[in-house]
């Protein structure tokens, strides 16, 4: 029976939730607002399938990706967080009668797994959302897709991808899997406290909330709320929540020690930000934001090969992907050391926006370095040009 004593040993995937044959695990939320597994003793089989599927405590052999390019949905990059390529995989996918499944925020702001099966549809997943999103039934819900001959094309954080097949034990014909680069997710419980305290702060209720607002350009963007009588853009290190997730501060505990990132996911393509564009893919280094995409398996490269006539392209070594970016970067996340003071104080902070702004790190002069290293690489290819 699964029982965590180790919260770095647990990535919150439900996969075990799913699998359980008495049904007798369910996800509980902890002081710092990350949801767990915990199973009923007296309901349980002793079976010990939980801890047989658990893809951390069975981690799957690293595979190296087939290929590597930087990448960019000309019409779609503005309405995605990186290069737009997600939206176009999930358009053929729709378009072939399969679905999608995908992390979307409800009307309360908070992030959830779903299915799309229209085009529509798949406007509720554009943008990265840096929250963990809850998954409910949607492995079971695939699993129900993939029996009835449907295809299913599945998006998520690695250890998503890791649970659900670690959940679907093989059984993954008409299955394509996209993970995202990630160097870690805040928990559920402190998104929807600083909400709460976002909403007393503006007087008003949370509509809708865009995590890369980039009307500042891909690398400075921002954060957008939508208020329902207002909108407030702040820029991403301005805003405690944002700053925080940058700085590693909030991510899960499992986060620290991550066994699914960087080929360890099972995933077919993998996709992120390419950071490092400036060096790696010049031309393309315009701030009109350009993804970094590992192609992991032939699968992958099957679905890739469907779209890739409609982006600008240019094939890179995988390792040009991981410079500059802890989402690809095959290395662990460290902790700040102040992470565990941070989270005892939350429940007690009177004004939580104020609280968290006072455990923000600013580093002004890694902004200006960073700044002059973009303005030296753009005079020296207008030099060459
Ligand atoms: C928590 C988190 C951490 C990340 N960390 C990094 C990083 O360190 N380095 C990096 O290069 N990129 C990181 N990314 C990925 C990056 O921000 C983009 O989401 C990715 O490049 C895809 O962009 P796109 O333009 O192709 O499509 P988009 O339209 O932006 O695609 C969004 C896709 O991301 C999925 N998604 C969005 N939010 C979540 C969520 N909360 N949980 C699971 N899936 C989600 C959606 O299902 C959809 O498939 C992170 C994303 C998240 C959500
Ligand atoms: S041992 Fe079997 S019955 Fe018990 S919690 Fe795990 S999966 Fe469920
Ligand atoms: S990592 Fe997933 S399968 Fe393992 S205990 Fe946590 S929720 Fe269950
Ligand atoms: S860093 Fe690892 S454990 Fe954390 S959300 Fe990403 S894949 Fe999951």
């Amino acid at each position: 029976m699964i029982r965590i004593s180790d919260k770095t040993l647990c990535c919150g995937c439900t996969a075990c939730v799913s699998a359980c044959p008495a049904r007798c695990i369910v996800m509980r939320r902890d002081r710092e607002g990350f949801d767990y597994p915990v199973a009923n003793p007296d309901l349980c089989l002793d079976c010990g399938l939980c801890e047989r599927i658990c893809p951390v405590l069975n981690p799957v052999q690293n595979v190296e990706p087939v290929a590597a390019y930087a990448a960019r949905c000309e019409s779609r990059a503005m309405t995605a967080s990186s290069g737009g390529i997600f939206p176009l995989l999930a358009r053929e996918v729709i378009e072939n009668d399969g679905v999608v499944c995908g992390a979307a925020m409800d009307s309360l702001c908070m992030v959830e797994h779903r299915e799309a099966e229209t085009i529509d549809e798949l406007t509720a997943f554009s943008g990265a959302k840096y929250v963990q999103s809850e998954l409910y039934s949607i492995y079971e819900d695939v699993k129900c897709r993939l029996e009835e001959g449907t295809k299913v094309l599945f998006s998520g954080t690695p250890c998503q991808i890791a649970g659900l097949k670690a959940f679907l034990k093989g059984e993954l014909a008409g299955l394509y899997t996209v993970d995202i680069a990630c160097h870690g997710v805040p928990g559920p419980g402190l998104w929807e406290k600083y909400k709460a305290a976002l909403q007393k702060q503006y007087s008003s209720d949370l509509k809708s909330v865009d995590f890369r607002d980039r009307s500042n350009g891909w690398r400075h963007y921002n954060i957008r709320y939508e208020f329902a009588d207002k909108t407030v853009k702040v820029a991403r290190l301005k805003d405690p929540y944002l700053a925080l997730f940058l700085q590693d501060m909030t991510l899960r505990p499992s986060c620290y020690d991550c066994r699914m990132r960087m080929g360890r996911s099972g995933s077919d393509i993998t996709l992120g930000d390419l950071w490092s564009v400036a060096q790696t893919a010049p031309q393309m280094n315009d701030d009109k934001g350009v993804s970094g995409v590992l192609i992991n398996t032939e699968k992958g490269r099957e679905l890739w090969e469907k779209i890739a006539g409609e982006l600008t392209l240019q094939q890179l070594a995988p390792a040009d992907i991981a410079k500059d970016n802890g989402g690809f970067a095959d290395k662990v996340t460290r902790m700040p050391d102040k992470r565990e003071e941070f989270f005892k104080g939350v429940h007690a902070a009177k004004d939580l926006h104020k609280y968290m702004k006072s455990y923000v790190v600013r580093k002004p002069l890694l902004g200006v370095y960073r700044k002059l290293r973009s303005q030296l690489s753009s005079l020296k290819r207008r030099i060459l040009k």
